[in-house]
């Protein structure tokens, strides 16, 4: 039987599908392309893998909505590449997260084209004036309320409009998703990272939020100067009826040895809410947290990568608390860039840095795919870009296309070994020198380095779950962390 705490202080790889590896030639990558792949993700020295979704989907916003919960979408294959893939990854000894979006599905999911399930969604009445019944809005802009002229009434999506909220304050509901994660505990899966995980309740008096003050709190991976930004979103999400509900799902889980339940958490006090949502082995087993990835940290400090941990652990009890962290994902841009500070630019010195930096935090580690390349951001010209977000807001921001682009597998023109035929997002031109047959030829490359730091880590009680401190230095740009385990000490 495996270890019931193997996700502490483990390395979990980041698979955005679409764009790992195609291997039925129509531009999108597919499950088989990550069965094809097994071998080098192994030798990566990672734990897991998180696969972001690949259920059956319109694909308005790329899978995170959904329109049916227990079928793959043809784009990515069927439940028979699924199954491969999971025992082939089972075989080699790496363990599958999948990505549950359960906060709301596809305004295509029957769910929500049929009469008879009109209260598992939120609705409410306009105002007299004909507004919207209150003043939350959308992350990805405008207000979070939709007109719909066959029912005369508004339902809520917190993203995009094709995005409508699941209402969870319906019975109904929450036993329709338990019985979505139990199929999937049942086919064998290791865990779920649970997209947008405290946005499931809102509150039913539905109160305006009021403004946010300047100083507070974290900003989310998604923000920057924007009306979401401008508000305390304390009636919106993360709601306390969410505590009784992830009770219940931690029990299911529990059920099944050693799954593993990740939430990926946006708040304005992430690490507050990190505790109480992990707190004494009930609800969550860790959280995803994104201020190392927000959009408004532009520069590596010191502060950036301190403050989040020590606001974590200065909120731990003796009950709560594992933390989870990620330099890079599908959402943000990628941190080889970002902290570079010059958009499309890198310097490789700078990705086998981060590599070291993330792989000694205290916590459990997210790499994503490309990252172990030393991948920058890829500059999309507007005529290719897909992110929705993106054609609200180009240029001034370029949305989420740049960290999505193809993985480059090798020098080959035109697609890098991605793909035969035109990839739905080119690969970057500054992508095809870093590509990865190249990097596995030579031994300083950023590839070789991932490698040797990530098998290291996975050999280090100290790093995987040990203590940590970290020493003052008077330089803003010097993170000095200690790592040990009391016999055991790591610069
Ligand atoms: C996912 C995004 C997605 C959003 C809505 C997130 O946090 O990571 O890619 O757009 O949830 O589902």
């Amino acid at each position: 039987m495996s270890d019931v705490n193997w996700w502490r202080g483990a390395c979990i790889y980041q698979i955005y599908p679409r764009s790992f590896l195609d291997t039925n030639n129509d531009g999108s990558g597919d499950l088989p392309g990550i069965t094809q792949q097994l071998d080098y993700i192994a030798s990566l020295g990672v734990d897991a893998i998180w696969i972001s979704p690949f259920f059956k989907s319109p694909m308005k916003d790329f899978g995170y909505d959904v329109s049916d919960y227990r079928a793959i979408d043809a784009l990515f294959g069927n439940m028979n590449d699924f199954d491969n893939l999971l025992k082939a990854a089972h075989q080699k000894g790496l363990k599958i997260i999948i990505d549950l979006v359960l906060s709301h599905t596809s305004d295509q999911h029957p769910w929500f084209t049929s009469p008879d399930k009109k209260d598992w969604y939120v609705w409410a009445d306009a105002k007299e004036n004909g507004m919207p019944p209150n003043n939350w809005v959308s992350v990805f802009g405008g207000s979070a309320w939709e007109w719909s002229n066959k029912h005369k009434q508004y339902y809520l999506h917190n993203f995009l409009k094709e995005q409508p909220d699941l209402n969870f304050h319906n019975p109904e509901v929450q036993k329709e998703i338990l019985g979505i994660c139990k199929f999937w505990l049942d086919k064998g899966v290791d865990g779920f990272r649970l997209d947008v995980v405290n946005f499931y309740f809102h509150d039913q008096h539905l109160r305006d939020n009021p403004p946010r003050k300047a100083e507070q709190g974290f900003a989310t991976q998604f923000e920057s100067d924007t009306p979401y930004s401008s508000q305390s979103h304390i009636y919106d999400k993360s709601r306390p009826e969410m505590f009784e509900f992830l009770k219940t799902l931690r029990t299911l889980t529990n059920q099944y040895d050693d799954r593993v339940l990740i939430g990926e958490i946006g708040d304005d006090h992430p690490y507050k809410l990190a505790q109480e949502y992990t707190k004494g082995e009930e609800h969550l087993h860790t959280t995803y947290n994104p201020h190392m990835m927000s959009g408004t940290q532009k520069n590596l400090t010191e502060d950036l990568i301190r403050k989040p941990i020590e606001e974590f652990y200065s909120n731990k009890s003796d009950t709560s608390g594992w933390p989870s962290w990620a330099f890079s994902n599908h959402d943000v841009v990628r941190a080889a860039s970002r902290w570079y500070n010059e958009p499309f630019e890198h310097d490789p010195r700078l990705s086998i840095l981060l590599i070291a930096l993330l792989g000694c935090l205290p916590g459990t580690i997210f790499v994503y795919q490309g990252e172990e390349l030393g991948l920058p951001e890829a500059e999309i010209p507007f005529e290719n870009i897909q992110d929705p977000w993106a054609k609200e807001t180009w240029p001034q921001w370029q949305g989420r296309d740049g960290c999505r682009t193809p993985i480059p597998w090798d020098d080959e023109q035109p697609f890098c070994g991605f793909s035969t035929t035109e990839p739905w997002l080119p690969v970057a031109q500054s992508h095809y020198s870093l590509n990865y047959t190249d990097q596995l030829k030579e031994k300083h490359s950023t590839l070789a380095f991932t490698k040797r730091l990530l098998n290291w880590r996975a050999n280090k009680p100290e790093i995987i779950r040990g203590d940590f401190k970290f020493i003052d230095t008077s330089h803003s740009k010097i993170i000095h962390l200690v790592r040990f385990d009391n016999k055991n000490e790591t610069n």
